[in-house]
């Protein structure tokens, strides 16, 4: 077994015993992400010093297991990130602004952006104005941004200006926008290094479709991805990839969760969604997010619209049964709605 994927592991061991056994108080003090270069009995040292103040009702200690619950997931990093978000993609700035205010006010603390969206500066905004208006604590929200495939070479500065943009001292998640072999490892290693400086909190993949594509990124950098980002939906589920970084404690984040803009009424229109929304007095779009986190995909919708983001976090209160689960697992077509 490779070397980091045993430290995914042993993290994961340590986390476990560090919760069964001590008396931890603060949920948001995380352990750091692993480091294959590290020994493993100082790494696990240090894990258990780094733990020992958090307490069991406060942390979930399965790395990878949705807690739907507390809407969050334990990343192989330490950091906890809930499970259900808002994607800003194709928003301007004034409408992430917005969006983003509106999401942190009605429950949500996940935010997905990229420096591609052009949008940082109007989610930064969106967040220090729901922290004034008291809704929320930095440290409560989740950040996520992305490097753009032509800022791979000079990685540092891109972490620099997404940091300035957004208008934060860390970005809780940052990941690689796409697979560009020639130089994606460069830039994995530049959000590696601003890990250990404390800019970036834990680090993933976006737009890997093949195993052995993620595999070649992670045998030639250090931190096991804790995320990877890929358009997942009913008709395109991403089974195999899941089941692959399962294997590394890194778990799946749905880009296009409901199909994408210019797509959704189709997935909205589908015969068995329909149906099984039609049965729990729920939209379409709820029961494909509530179907998202119970098959351990964190779901990033996107909208502008004040009442589609509301719908879209009331999915807390109903469950899918096994049998629609199984419904929902058999309309897979393997059938993507973005050609990139
Ligand atoms: P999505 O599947 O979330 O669909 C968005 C569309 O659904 C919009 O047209 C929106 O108006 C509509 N919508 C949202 N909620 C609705 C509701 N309750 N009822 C009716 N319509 C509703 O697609 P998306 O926004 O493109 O993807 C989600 C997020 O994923 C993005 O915002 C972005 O953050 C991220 N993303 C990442 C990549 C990548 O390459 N990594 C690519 C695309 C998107």
């Amino acid at each position: 077994m490779k070397s980091n994927m045993m430290i995914a592991l042993l993290l994961a061991i340590v986390l476990s015993m560090a919760a069964c056994g001590s008396q931890m108080t603060d949920v948001q003090e995380p352990t750091q992400a692993p480091q294959a270069t590290v020994d493993p009995a100082e790494e696990t040292a240090q894990i258990e010093e780094e733990t020992e103040h958090m307490t069991t009702e406060e942390k979930p200690t399965d790395v990878g297991a949705f807690d739907l619950e507390r809407g969050t997931v334990l990343l192989n990093s330490g950091y906890e990130m809930p499970i259900l978000g808002i994607g800003c993609f194709q928003l301007s700035n004034t409408q992430a602004e917005n969006s983003v205010y509106w999401a942190l006010r009605d429950g949500y603390r996940l935010i997905d952006t990229a420096r591609i969206y052009g949008n940082e500066e109007g989610v930064g905004r969106g967040i220090r104005r729901a922290i004034d208006e008291g809704f929320v604590t930095r440290e409560e929200i989740f950040v996520t941004t992305k490097m753009w495939t032509s800022d791979f070479d000079n990685g540092e500065q891109a972490i620099q200006a997404s940091l300035a943009r957004l208008g934060l001292d860390y970005i809780d998640l940052m990941i690689l926008h796409h697979s560009q072999p020639h130089n994606d490892v460069q830039a994995y290693q530049a959000m590696e290094k601003a890990v250990e400086e404390g800019k970036l909190r834990s680090i993933g993949l976006s737009n890997y479709y093949e195993p052995e594509d993620f595999d070649r990124l992670v045998n030639a950098t250090s931190i096991v991805p804790a995320l990877l980002q890929n358009e997942t939906h009913p008709y395109h589920q991403s089974t195999e990839m899941k089941e692959h970084i399962a294997q590394y404690g890194t778990v799946m984040e749905s880009w296009f969760p409901l199909g994408g803009r210019g797509n959704t009424q189709v997935l909205f229109n589908d015969d068995t969604i329909s149906a099984i929304a039609a049965s729990h007095g729920k939209t379409p779009a709820q029961v494909i997010l509530r179907w998202h986190l119970q098959a351990g995909n964190i779901a990033i919708p996107g909208s502008s619209n004040e009442d589609h983001i509301a719908e879209n976090f009331a999915i807390f209160d109903f469950t899918l049964s096994e049998d629609e689960m199984a419904q929902m697992t058999a309309l897979d077509r393997d059938e993507r709605f973005a050609d990139y």
